[in-house]
């Protein structure tokens, strides 16, 4: 019985496929291993967002030759977005590879495995992994159609399409029923979902009818896509999260033109207002000076935040990524977007502070991912004295708030 070890660079996403690739592994009779020196297979699974991400996962894949070079019959797997971007060349780099395996590959991860012939698999059927985590992650859609000026994923992991939902329900029921208690849909405008006419709010609906379900997230969705039938879906179900991650990008109508994301500042206001009224906390993604961003754009973005009150956000200062429209624009000069960063992770802060505020006094329900830490609904981190299940899931007051944790 073959012995892989797994190592996953970037997003959720990432996180979702390197599991269907384990299962695909698991199927032909391997076994996971947390000790390196004990495995047969190393899986790398890789992420190309920034050129740092994928540097990260090259100079790994580059110290694997030394654990490859030990044993005889020994395998490495590179897969994801920066196999799916560099392909064969990983080969004559880093000759110690054995299987390239790209993004848009990972439905056809079984065939690649079988078509190498490098491996002496058993079938096995049923096959399960090891999950000791309360949260399961389902991927509902691959790829992207959006073509936001600044982002390599089109690129890399194609066209947008949605998967079937009797598959999607299927192995939501599958997870709950291995005891799971959230589950967590994943794509990268996850909230675009339609597979012939069955759509987002409508596949939310059914998992939510799931009576072991406990709480329901999504990552990551375009605020182009949230539209009157996401916000009656979100008041009617209750085990949906209070909680949405929707990166904004910035609060300038004119940088959101550039950036071609579809929506305007106004647009976004009145969409944040939307869900604050049905009680759900919003965090972000923003990006600090894009090229030609004027002190007035980026005011923009610092009173949209005011009004917003976001509970967090994650700030990243315009980073060119090759082979994007964006890289070809003029960057602006390093100084301004060091103080224009820091100014919105100021404001960040402030805002983060005062959300972590608001919870004190309330009740509130914790879904505990270790046995004293849990997280709410609207996406807060809870300690506890008491020591509870994993998996459990309690209605928990909440006595106060320090930094970034709620005591209960
Ligand atoms: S929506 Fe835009 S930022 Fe998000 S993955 Fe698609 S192209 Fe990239």
């Amino acid at each position: 019985m073959k012995k892989v070890y797994l190592q996953t660079f970037g997003c959720q996403m990432n996180e979702a496929d390197s599991q269907e690739m384990m299962l695909t592994l698991a199927a032909k009779g391997c076994t996971q291993t947390d000790i390196l020196e004990e495995a047969d297979i190393v899986l790398v699974n890789t992420c190309t967002i920034r050129e740092h991400a994928e540097h990260k996962a090259l100079s790994y894949l580059g110290r694997l030759a030394k654990w490859k070079a030990k044993k005889d019959d020994r395998k490495i797997i590179f897969a994801g977005c920066a196999a799916q971007r560099l392909g064969q060349k990983i080969k004559k780099k880093f000759p110690h590879t054995d299987i390239i395996n790209g993004a848009k590959n990972i439905d056809n991860f079984a065939s690649v495995i079988e078509s190498q012939n490098l491996f002496d698999f058993e079938d096995k059927t049923n096959p399960t992994l090891e999950n000791k985590s309360p949260i399961a992650l389902v991927n509902i859609m691959r790829g992207c159609s959006c073509k936001c000026s600044y982002c390599i994923v089109p690129y890399v992991r194609g066209e947008a399409y949605s998967l079937d939902p009797k598959n999607i329900l299927a192995q939501v029921q599958s997870a709950l029923e291995k005891g799971a208690s959230e589950i967590v849909l994943l794509g990268q405008t996850v909230n675009a979902y339609s597979y012939k006419g069955f759509s987002f709010s409508k596949l939310l609906r059914e998992i939510c009818a799931f009576d072991k379900l406990a709480r329901l997230r999504y990552l990551s969705p375009h605020p182009m896509f949230i539209n009157e039938e996401f916000l009656n879906t979100l008041k009617d179900c209750p085990k949906i999260a209070r909680h949405i991650h929707l990166p904004i990008q910035s609060g300038s109508t004119r940088i959101l033109a550039d950036m071609k994301r579809n929506y305007t500042r106004e647009e976004l206001l009145a969409k944040l207002k939307a869900l604050r009224e049905i009680g759900i906390e919003v965090s972000t993604d923003i990006i600090v000076g894009y090229p030609k961003e004027t002190e007035k754009d980026f005011e923009d973005t610092l009173t949209l935040c005011q009004k917003a009150q976001f509970s967090a956000a994650y700030c990243f200062k315009f980073s060119p990524r090759k082979g994007t429209p964006a890289a070809l624009l003029k960057e602006l000069d390093q100084e301004i977007l060091e103080k224009r960063l820091d100014i919105l992770l100021n404001e960040i802060k402030k805002s983060s502070k005062a959300a972590y505020a608001r919870q004190a006094g309330t009740t509130q329900q914790v879904l505990f991912e270790k046995p004293t830490n849990g997280r709410t609904s609207n996406n807060f981190w809870v300690r506890t004295k008491k020591k509870y299940p994993v998996g459990a899931v309690v209605d928990l007051q909440i006595k106060e708030s320090k930094d970034t944790i709620l005591l209960a």
